[in-house]
């Protein structure tokens, strides 16, 4: 079976706090390597569960984090951006399953470092009325392909919304969250195992994806005006609100390329005070 593992950050085992994951700082350079134990403990359930081929696509930030040297050989890395599906890049119709590992809840909900794509310039997002975090839009894009996510791991709020996408799927909890940056950790010792035996139980009930069909209707409520004017220099972004816009397609690829672009031109506009 060929699986592709997408590696978020904030979800991690230990991790808490921003200074955890920034790139470049003395925190996150210590959690990539908690980051790469937890994709290898994903890596060796896995291949206990019947993988024979496992593509890592690095999925945070700069999506330069995992640290090659010290992942499992048996698999291979995607490392850096840009990439033209994002946090799904690597998945194909010959993917037969999907792993997110370190991943967290969506803008505005609580959670350990909870944000969608951009951590302050989306106050909440909706897929087709539904609460729209990273996990959620990775698996409805993926579900157009035939692929199924067998495996999340990340705080427990987490996972409770990873139940709605992944009903089938093996569920990892590394924390409690507490409030937004605090959390009660489960040390990398025990989340190891955690993980591995999640990976190899997700993997074995394996089967289709049942998630809901096109078109599809993205609304996103941004922090700022200023926001909503650079998102609507796309074609087919509308302003409906005065901090918000909303588009719609027919199929989940466009709805992922087209809001990478409003994240990009959103960011764009931010200023470093007003937002
Ligand atoms: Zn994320």
């Amino acid at each position: 079976m060929n699986v592709v593992i997408s590696a978020d950050m904030e979800g991690i085992s230990g991790v808490t706090s921003p200074a955890d994951v920034n790139p470049g700082s003395a925190g996150w350079n210590h959690f990539r390597k908690i980051m790469t134990a937890d994709v290898n403990a994903a890596i060796a359930g896995f291949f206990e569960a019947g993988a024979r081929n496992i593509v890592v696509n690095d999925s945070h930030a700069n999506m330069e984090n995992v640290v090659v040297d010290l992942l499992d050989p048996r698999a291979t890395l995607i490392s850096g951006r840009h990439k033209k599906h994002c946090m799904a890049e690597g998945v194909t119709k010959d993917t037969d399953a999907l792993a997110f590992i370190g991943y967290h809840t969506a803008a505005g909900q609580q959670g350990i470092m909870s944000h969608t794509y951009s951590g302050d310039i989306y106050n909440a997002i909706w897929l087709n009325e539904e609460i729209c975090s990273e996990g959620y839009i990775n698996a409805l894009y993926a579900a157009e392909l035939g692929v199924p996510v067998v495996l999340i791991s990340g705080d427990d709020l987490t996972i409770e919304d990873a139940k709605r996408y992944a009903p089938d799927a093996g569920y990892a909890v590394v924390k409690r969250c507490i409030d937004r940056f605090t959390a009660e950790l489960i040390p990398p010792e025990k989340t190891f195992e955690i993980i591995k035996s999640a990976a190899r139980d997700g993997l074995s009930r394996v089967r289709k994806p049942n998630l809901a069909k096109g078109p599809y209707t993205m609304r996103i409520e941004f922090a700022g005006a200023n926001q909503v004017i650079a998102a609507t220099h796309i074609p087919g972004v509308h302003q409906t609100g005065t901090r918000e816009a909303t588009y719609t397609f027919d199929t989940m690829e466009e709805v992922l390329r087209c809001f990478e672009a409003v994240t990009i031109l959103g960011n764009n506009s931010r200023d470093a005070v007003y937002g």
